[in-house]
């Protein structure tokens, strides 16, 4: 049995959580959940957005699944994410788009991981006003052994998963000094693996490759803020926010969580779609080694997909969150 902390999160959170512990539970996977909140809920019950009870069961069990959490916008906290990725030094975001069967998208074969650099760069949390002058800084403030860490995690995943090309997105043209950190990390680091194809692409460049010719890519890896905004992007190549999973890793640490936000317009309505919290918990099954249960469930998953009937409603169909949930479990036999 394996114990898991599980945050349920804000907004839709709730409810697709429900979903993924009803399919787990109807499946016997071995996992224990320690449910606790953070974030704006937490604060309401405890005052604290981040209890310590929720610290203290991470701190023992080191793997997390995790629901969306609201960030106010321009004011107010800091991004809970955020602080837990710094907390427990999560620095790969690992986040695969495919496109799936049953699920519409403008493109067809994109099959690429996407590896975030998770701690640094413009996230660093360097931000300075000077009211008088009127001027915000927001410091990005990479590391050579930041980029060292993210390059060498995207390679070793490519080389244990047969993966054929890795390629590096940076602005080394513009941002010399902290763009040749994750050059050189490229360079050093792509010399060890001579099986394995490297390139690296300009950001803007790589935006307008990804649009128009996806299935080109295999690995990409880059820094803080291009890859927060790459993995929106080929979350949008390959059916939407609503069914991308992410995963936030580090040496002894890791917290599972989908790509989306709270979604607050369809909160509370029985809409959330929950693939993408559910592809999440399989990608931390496959993290605790429980390859057979991932692969029944991610069966039973693809059966349902191409059920339209079943389907929510952002994915063409007219079913809630828990008709879908149950046809998984319909779809586990
Ligand atoms: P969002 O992802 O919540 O919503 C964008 C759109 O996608 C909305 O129309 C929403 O209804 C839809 N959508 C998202 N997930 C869906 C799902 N599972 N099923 C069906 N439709 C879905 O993005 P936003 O509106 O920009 O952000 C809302 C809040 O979420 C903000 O406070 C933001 O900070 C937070 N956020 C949190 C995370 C996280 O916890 N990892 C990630 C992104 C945004």
């Amino acid at each position: 049995m394996h114990t898991v902390t599980l945050i349920p999160g804000d907004g839709i959170g709730p409810e697709i959580t429900k979903a993924v512990t009803d399919i787990f539970a109807a499946a016997q996977v071995p996992v224990a959940w320690e449910e606790h909140n953070a974030g704006l809920v937490a604060f309401e019950t405890s005052g604290e957005l981040l209890p310590q009870a929720l610290l203290d069961s991470l701190d023992k069990t080191r793997v997390a699944l995790k629901g969306p959490l609201t960030t106010p916008v321009g004011k107010g906290f800091r991004s809970i994410n955020i602080t837990l990725r710094q907390k427990y030094n999560l620095y790969q975001n690992v986040r695969p788009a495919q496109t799936t069967p049953g699920i519409k998208s403008r493109y067809e074969n994109v099959d690429l991981v996407l590896f975030r650099e998770n701690t640094e760069g413009l996230y660093s949390g360097l931000e300075y006003y000077d009211d008088r002058l009127g001027i915000a800084d927001s410091i990005s403030r990479v590391t050579v052994e930041g980029c060292h860490k993210i390059v060498r995690a995207a390679f070793a995943y490519a080389d244990k998963n047969g993966r054929k090309k890795v390629t590096l997105a940076h602005k080394a043209n513009i941002l010399k000094l902290a763009g040749k950190l994750m050059l050189d990390a490229g360079k050093e680091i792509s010399a060890e693996y001579p099986h394995i194809t490297y390139e690296d692409k300009i950001i803007d460049n790589m935006c307008m490759q990804l649009v128009i010719r996806p299935e080109q890519f295999d690995v990409v890896v880059t820094t803080n803020l291009f890859g927060d905004i790459l993995s929106d992007l080929c979350a949008g190549l390959v059916g939407g926010l609503g069914v991308v999973v992410g995963a936030n890793i580090g040496d002894d640490a890791a917290i599972f969580e989908a790509v989306h936000g709270s979604a607050p317009d369809i909160a509370g309505q029985g809409k959330a779609n929950p693939t993408a919290l559910l592809r999440s918990a399989l990608m931390m099954l496959h993290h605790l080694g429980e390859k057979d249960h991932a692969n029944r469930i991610e069966n039973a998953l693809t059966k349902t997909l191409q059920q339209p009937e079943k389907l929510t409603g952002d994915l063409g169909g007219k079913a809630s969150t828990s008709e879908f949930a149950q046809a998984i479990i319909d779809n586990l036999a």
